[in-house]
């Protein structure tokens, strides 16, 4: 069967070593899934799958050895039930966030809540280059937040900020360009703020560290204080 792998990428099929077979991505945010999204998920898994389930490191959802045959029969079922694919390349990616307060008793902050707000705002955004954020509840930093272009960690019920990190072939640890903030919504402004800048700046395939580098950070620390108003 003649597969467009690339298409089919973009809509979170990943075509696997054996060509004739996709693994699905479906996005959650904050690696939070209700038990419908999980039964539905399964499902899947079990009619056009494997039978089998893959939590990435970056909390996505996996379902591999889906046939080519199948691909437009799981994109109908995700379409009715509202599942949202994975979306790669150079753009807003899931957010990724420990359990926080709502359920740790170390959390500082609430995690999943703000997540989903900064999913629903920036998620799938088309960028020069990949942007990934990610939020921790405390300074235990089990999401390791500055290994992210954006990360927040909650620090005394406030949220300390973290700028130009990433993991992968090259290493970097983001830096605190900001004091520590004490409200949800100033965080908010202040990724607003962020990715506007990325976008504006960055060049093709230039992560935030890299384009800090390069223009340096003032500009970018006063536009970030701007929308913070410190
Ligand atoms: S980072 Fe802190 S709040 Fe989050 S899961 Fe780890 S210990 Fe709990």
């Amino acid at each position: 069967m003649e597969v467009d792998a690339a298409a089919l990428k973009s809509k979170g099929f990943f075509q696997q070593v054996q060509k004739d077979k996709f693994s699905l991505r479906i996005c959650s945010s904050g690696g939070m899934a209700d038990t419908a999204f999980m039964k539905k998920a399964i499902e899947i898994a079990d009619r056009y799958g494997g039978g089998q389930l893959h939590f990435t490191t970056r909390q996505q959802l996996e379902i591999p050895h889906i046939a080519a045959e199948n691909v437009e029969a799981v994109q109908k079922l995700l379409s009715d039930e509202g599942i949202n694919t994975f979306t790669g390349g150079p753009r807003v990616r899931t957010v990724v966030a420990c359990v926080g307060a709502a359920v740790c008793k170390f959390g500082q902050i609430e995690t999943y809540g703000l997540a989903k707000e900064i999913h629903t705002k920036h998620f799938g955004r088309e960028l020069p280059a990949k942007l990934k954020i990610a939020l921790t509840g405390c300074k235990n930093n089990c999401a390791k937040v500055e290994a992210n272009d954006i990360g927040v960690r909650g620090v005394n019920h406030g949220y300390q900020m973290y700028f130009g990190g990433c993991f992968g072939h090259e290493t970097r640890i983001g830096k605190p360009l900001l004091p520590v903030l004490a409200e949800k919504e100033t965080v908010l402004k202040v990724i607003d703020s962020a990715v506007t800048f990325f976008a504006g700046n960055a060049a093709k395939g230039e992560r935030l560290g890299k384009l800090l580098d390069r223009v340096g950070i003032d500009q970018f620390k006063k536009a970030l204080e701007a929308a913070a108003q410190v």
